[in-house]
C-alpha cells in the first residue's frame, strides 16, 4: 500500500514528467479538487466544498497552490466537486473554468443556492466565513465557465499541446469523466459514475481513448458497501411500490428526501411510472423548489438523457409550499400522498426535515430514503430512532416524541457498486492507478482488489505523486 506522508519537496523537473496532487476529495469523500501538472501547465480537477465541514475549513487546500491554475474542470455540480469554484475563481480570476453545456445550467442555480444557504447558516449559526462568496462572486464564475458538448476535444489553453475530453460518467445530468491527454502522458479521472442505466440516465461509458491510459483516477464512494452489490434495481422498485401502497391504505404520507440534482428528478421518474402502470394509486406527487428548477433543466437537456426514457412533465407533481409556516406544512400532509423534498440525507433546516418533524408524530405515516445517509446526519439518527424516543430536528427546537416507525431504505444509488468498480479498473488499462472520493475502508478494499500489477495510490492531501 503507498500511503506517503507529507508532500516530498521535489522538483519539478523533467518538464515532460506529470504529477498529481490532491487539495481534497482523498481518504474520505470532501472536498473534490485534484491539482493535474503537465506539459508544464496546471490543471485542477473538481473544486468543492467539503460536505460536512463548515466555513473556510470546508475548502479545498488551496494554500498547496503555488501558482494560479492554468484552468479547473468541473465534472459535475454536486456540490463537493463544484461549490468552492466562485472562490477559487475570485482568488485566480485568470483561471479558466469548463463544464458540460448541462452542468453550466445547474452550476447557475446550485451555486446561487449555495450562497443563499451558507447566508442562513451565518445568521442562524454565527459562522463567521459565511458566505464564502456572494452572488456576484457566482455570476462572474458562471460567466467565465465554458460549457463543452459531451465528447468533443477541446485544447486546455490556445495552442497549448494538453487536449481535455469529457464522456458520460452516468451519474447525474452533465455529469462527465475526464479524460486529458498530454505529449507523453495521459489521465482519465472517472469522477462519481454510474455504471448501469437509471431511469433517466444512461451508463456510464468508457471512451475507446480512455481503455489505455497512463494515470487512471477512480472514484471508491462503494468500496466498502458489501449490501449494494446483491441490490436488484427492479426488486428495488417493487419494494418501494409495495412501501408506498402500505402507506397510502393506511391513509398516511410518503417521505421521499432526496437530493435535489439526479436522486430527485429520478425518483419523480420512476413515481410517476409507478402511476401509470397501476402499480401505486394516482394520489398526488409533490416536489420541493431546488429539485423543480433543477428538472427544469432536465426538461431543456432531455436529448441527454436515456434515450428510451421518457421524461415526465414537470407540472405533473404539485410545488410543496412554504413548509416553514406549519400551517402549511400541516396542510400538506392532510390526506395521502407522496412528497420527494431535499435534502437527501434530512439535513437540518431543509424542506424534508420540516416535514419530517410533523410526520414522526402520526404512525401512519412513512419516511423512504433512497440514498445515502452519513452517520452524522439527521436521517441517520431517525433511522436508528425508535417509537417513543424523543427527536430534536432544530438545533434550539423542542423536541418530537417519534410515533412514526415505517421508516425504510431503498438502494436507488447514482454510484457504480464495488464489482462494477473493479470492472472499470479492468477496462481501463493504466500504469497508475489512484484511489479517491471513498471514506477510508472503502479505499482500502479497492485497494486490494483491484489493480493487481500497477502502480496503485491511495494519497493523503497535499501528497505529490510524480506519474
Ligand atoms: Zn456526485
Ligand atoms: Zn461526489
Amino acid at each position: 500500500m503507498t500511503i506517503a506522508g507529507p508532500a516530498p519537496k521535489m522538483s519539478r523537473m523533467p518538464e515532460n514528467t506529470a504529477y498529481f496532487t490532491s487539495l481534497g476529495g482523498v481518504g474520505e469523500v470532501g472536498a473534490s479538487a485534484h491539482l493535474i501538472e503537465i506539459d508544464g501547465l496546471t490543471l485542477l480537477l473538481d473544486c468543492g466544498l467539503h460536505p460536512k465541514k463548515d466555513g473556510k475549513s470546508s475548502l479545498p487546500d488551496f494554500s498547496l497552490l503555488r501558482k494560479p491554475p492554468d484552468a479547473v474542470i468541473i465534472s459535475h455540480a454536486h456540490h463537493d466537486h463544484c461549490a468552492a469554484l466562485p472562490y477559487l475563481l475570485k482568488m485566480f480570476p485568470t483561471t479558466v473554468p469548463y463544464a458540460t453545456v448541462p452542468s453550466v445550467r445547474i452550476l447557475d442555480r446550485m451555486l446561487h443556492n449555495s450562497v443563499s444557504v451558507m447566508e442562513k447558516i451565518h445568521l442562524e449559526r454565527g459562522i463567521e466565513d459565511y458566505p464564502l462568496y456572494d452572488h456576484r462572486d457566482v455570476e462572474f464564475a458562471v460567466r467565465r465557465l465554458y460549457g463543452i458538448p459531451m465528447g468533443q476535444e477541446f485544447a486546455l489553453l490556445p495552442d497549448s499541446p494538453v487536449r481535455v475530453s469529457f464522456s458520460q460518467a452516468g451519474h447525474v445530468l452533465g455529469s462527465a469523466s475526464v479524460l486529458v491527454k498530454g505529449t507523453d502522458h495521459t489521465v482519465f479521472y472517472t469522477s462519481d459514475v454510474c455504471a448501469v442505466d437509471q431511469e433517466l440516465m444512461p451508463a456510464f461509458v468508457v471512451p475507446d481513448e480512455a481503455t489505455k491510459v497512463d494515470t487512471l483516477i477512480i472514484e471508491s464512494t462503494y468500496g466498502a458497501n458489501e449490501e449494494a452489490d446483491r441490490v436488484v434495481y427492479e426488486d428495488e422498485i417493487a419494494r418501494f411500490a409495495e412501501g408506498i401502497n402500505r402507506v397510502i391504505d393506511r391513509e398516511g404520507v410518503v417521505l421521499v428526501p432526496s437530493f435535489a440534482l439526479g436522486r430527485t428528478q429520478e425518483v419523480l421518474n420512476i413515481l410517476a411510472l409507478l402511476q401509470d402502470t397501476g402499480k401505486i394509486p394516482y394520489v398526488r406527487i409533490y416536489a420541493s423548489g431546488l429539485g423543480r428548477a433543477i428538472y427544469e433543466i432536465y426538461d431543456r437537456f432531455r436529448h441527454e438523457l436515456r434515450p428510451n426514457s421518457d421524461l415526465v412533465p414537470l407540472d405533473e407533481f404539485e410545488s410543496i409550499g412554504d413548509v416553514w409556516d406549519p400551517v402549511e406544512a400541516r396542510k400538506l400532509i392532510k390526506d395521502p400522498c407522496i412528497i420527494v423534498a431535499t435534502a437527501g440525507m434530512l439535513i437540518e433546516n431543509t424542506p424534508s426535515a420540516m416535514i419530517a418533524q410533523h410526520l414522526v408524530r402520526d404512525p401512519r405515516h412513512g419516511i423512504f430514503f433512497v440514498g445515502y445517509c452519513d452517520p452524522d446526519t439527521l436521517g441517520y439518527k431517525l433511522r436508528q430512532a425508535q417509537k417513543g424516543d424523543p427527536f430534536i430536528f432544530q438545533t434550539g427546537g423542542e423536541a418530537v416524541t417519534i410515533q412514526l416507525e415505517d421508516i425504510q431504505w431503498y438502494h436507488f444509488s447514482a454510484h457504480a457498486h464495488r464489482q462494477e468498480l473493479i470492472q472499470i479498473v479492468d477496462t481501463i488499462q493504466s500504469k497508475n492507478l489512484i484511489y479517491v472520493h471513498g471514506d477510508p475502508p472503502a479505499l482500502d478494499w479497492m485497494h486490494r482488489h483491484s489493480g493487481n500489477g500497477r502502480n496503485k495510490f491511495l494519497p493523503r492531501i497535499g501528497e505529490s505523486i510524480a506519474l
